[in-house]
């Protein structure tokens, strides 16, 4: 069915074009009534079971939707890939272990006084001398492992930053099997292979948890709760667009002005984080830590319980968690019980012996390989499926965007009309890719409230120019100065920050966030959110986010009907001319006060080129000054004031389009040597 046909079904089959049968219901549950739904059935969940076991399987499996929000942190959000994610979880584990148990017993001084004082250890008595008993609390330690674990997930995630993909995974794979061996052999901290002697259980107003399930499996909700309200309090705020932007492309996201160490560092930290409470947990109940708790194993069970639920979706990771830790820990065995029992009535010797618990690993490995085939986006996907417009909708509203209709969104543009003849000074500017030379010796000045259109054949080093510019590719020599200020040596999202943004001349969108999430990613560097302001989300940072909504359907209505019904349309979904047209919103939502365009019209037809020249018109006249670089002859001759041709790298003209097309030395490098004869 294309896309026209789709819209033709009215409104009523519109549920044929939705994609889940959960999405299906969306329209008719209220998100509130069926959390507190879930909460409740959470709470009355003891009381009704009343079986240890069933619930220690339930605070087990709590634990395990704790480290799956965490991992979903770093590769569901951020998309860094970490196979050692357990190693957090040993972390937080052993740093809780240590100070809560008889494990270290250093000799009692003066030293510990204070610390005796503020109920943190205790002095025993013991025949050789006094010793300390360290004895922090539960309640503080939770805190304390999640700071200690970030402290490790920054330090674990430094190294990594140049890395993607394949090497990332291995290097976090390295520290997954360092971790637990080094538990291993400091056996004077973690009592080496055979673990912890005798970790204190929580209390509360003096009461001892002890080892009944049912009270660590109410911390354990309330863990949860606590760590799913964080999760979609950062997804859905400046902190967690930035992830996914660096999830979706990381050059892009640079351009957009979103410091990639330190969102990185920032995901490795929270996600090391939960990790860290969650092991102070975990070892409480158990009331020991072993290194075997935390092997590569454990890591990829994680990873497998957020790909079942659905990666960076929040809730599905905790619905992955706990359907695959229940499946293990309970019904494994039941279902063991009655193969057992069938083989005893049909009479199958093998049948009666089978044990399903010890194959978990082949039952997830098969999950695992069934989901990547079937279902790749997990049980509660992340990103949900938008229906088509209806033709109704494509064409209701049609407003092209004529010469003078514009209306400056607010800050856009250069409101006090500065003058500066050189608002970009590049010279001799040089890059070099091995023994290639894509610049050499290149001169540019671009005055404010100009247009210059940059144009050569294919190879010249038009879009190597931008990439020098902005920062993604180093220059050899020569100067960059923007605004009075020398730019040449600084990272991407420095450069947008003095105001330069741009395109791509291979679009490079973040494919699967919608268009309002695009082009509010280009706002990053206007927004001031951090972690601790999403989660707190105080009215100040709730104005600053329907504020910046706000300015972005602003920008987006600069397109007329293009964009604007599509808002929450994802990217990929979108046509090729649209595409483009988001990718210069999401640049214009950076409030720049230059305007990197390379190619905008490549692959739209000539009405589209038309509109999309008339709209790039309309943003020089409200104040943004533009490089342009263009193959349309006719774009380049309707905008451009000056331009200048690039020819292997040098700079061969430069001047009014009609004298530029005139020259010879242009018309050479464009035609051949004979048409400038002839
Ligand atoms: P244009 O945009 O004018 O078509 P480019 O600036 O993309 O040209 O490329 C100029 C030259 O530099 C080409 O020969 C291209 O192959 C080379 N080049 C561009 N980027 C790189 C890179 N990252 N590594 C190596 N060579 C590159
Ligand atoms: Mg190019």
């Amino acid at each position: 069915m294309t896309e026209r046909e789709r819209g033709m079904l009215g409104p009523s089959y519109a549920w044929l074009r939705q994609a889940s049968p959960i999405q299906r219901l969306a329209p008719y549950v209220n998100p509130r009534v069926v959390i507190a739904c879930v909460l409740i059935a959470a709470l009355a969940f003891p009381p009704i079971v009343r079986n240890d076991g069933d619930i220690d399987a339930a605070a087990n499996a709590l634990s395990f939707a704790a480290l799956a929000l965490g991992l979903n942190i770093v590769v569901g959000f951020a998309g860094l890939l970490d196979l050692g994610y357990a190693a957090f979880f040993a972390i937080g584990a052993y740093t809780y272990g240590a100070l809560a148990s008889y494990q270290i017993q250093p000799a009692w001084s003066g030293f510990w006084e204070p610390f005796r004082w503020l109920d943190l250890v205790s002095r025993l008595h013991q025949a050789g001398g006094d010793t300390v008993h360290f004895q922090v609390s539960f309640w503080l330690m939770l805190p304390i492992s999640a700071a200690v674990a970030a402290f490790f997930g920054v330090l674990f995630g430094a190294p990594t930053l140049r890395l993607k993909g394949d090497y990332l995974a291995i290097v976090t794979l390295g520290f997954g099997e360092i971790v637990p061996i080094v538990a291993r052999n400091t056996p004077a901290i973690t009592n080496g292979a055979a673990g912890l002697n005798g970790v204190a259980a929580p209390q509360l107003f003096g009461w001892s948890f002890g080892i009944d399930a049912t009270p660590y499996y109410y911390v354990g909700v309330a863990l949860v709760a606590f760590l799913i309200l964080t999760s979609t309090r950062l997804k859905f705020s400046r902190v967690g667009r930035a992830w996914m932007a660096i999830r979706e492309d990381e050059i892009a996201a640079a351009a957009m002005g979103v410091n990639r160490v330190r969102f990185k560092l920032l995901a490795f930290a929270i996600g090391a984080a939960f990790a860290g409470a969650t092991g102070t947990l975990y070892v409480a109940k158990l009331q020991t830590a072993t290194p075997e708790m935390f092997m590569f194993p454990v890591s990829v069970m994680i990873l497998v319980m957020i790909v079942f639920g659905g990666i960076g979706s929040v809730w599905g990771v905790v619905v992955g968690a706990v359907i695959l830790q229940i499946l293990q820990s309970w019904f494994l065995e039941d279902l063991s019980q009655w193969l057992h029992a069938l083989g005893r009535l049909i009479d199958v010797a093998w049948l009666q012996r089978v044990e399903l618990a010890p194959s978990i690993e082949l039952i997830f490995g098969t999950i695992l390989v069934f989901m990547m085939l079937y279902r790749r986006q997990g049980l509660i996907p992340a990103v949900r499926a938008m229906p088509a417009l209806t033709l109704a909708e494509q064409t209701a509203h049609v407003t092209r965007i004529g010469t003078g209709e514009i209306a400056a969104p607010a800050g856009l543009g250069d409101g006090e009309r500065r003058e500066d003849p050189k608002l970009l000074d590049i010279a001799g500017l040089t890059v070099r890719f091995g023994g290639l030379v894509a610049l050499r010796s290149v001169a540019l000045t671009v005055p404010a409230h100009g247009v210059v259109a940059v144009i050569g054949p294919n190879g010249s080093g038009k879009s190597t120019l931008f990439n020098a510019m902005t920062g993604l590719v180093p220059a050899d020599a020569g100067t960059i100065r923007f605004a009075g200020a020398d730019i040449t040596r600084l990272p991407p999202h420095r450069v947008l920050e003095r105001g330069i943004a741009r395109t791509f001349q291979n679009l490079r969108l973040f494919p699967s966030l919608s268009v309002l999430e695009n082009v509010m990613i280009g706002m990053h560097a206007r927004l001031q959110t951090g972690p601790v302001g999403a989660l707190l989300r105080l009215p100040a940072t709730r104005r600053e986010e329907e504020e910046a909504r706000e300015r972005a359907r602003e920008i987006l209505r600069l397109f007329g009907n293009r964009l604007l019904p599509r808002l929450d349309h994802v990217v990929s979904s979108l046509s090729y001319a649209n595409r483009r047209r988001v990718e210069i919103a999401r640049a214009l939502a950076a409030r720049p006060r230059l305007l990197l365009l390379d190619e905008p019209t490549a692959g739209m037809n000539p009405a589209e080129t038309l509109e999309l020249a008339e709209q790039i018109k309309s943003f020089n006249r409200i104040g943004l000054t533009i490089v342009l670089i263009e193959h349309k002859l006719d774009v380049v001759v309707n905008l451009a004031e000056r331009v200048v041709v690039l020819d292997h790298g040098e700079k061969i003209a430069e001047g009014t389009p009609d004298a530029v097309r005139r020259d010879d030395e242009v018309v050479r490098a464009y035609l051949g040597r004979s048409a400038a004869v002839a």
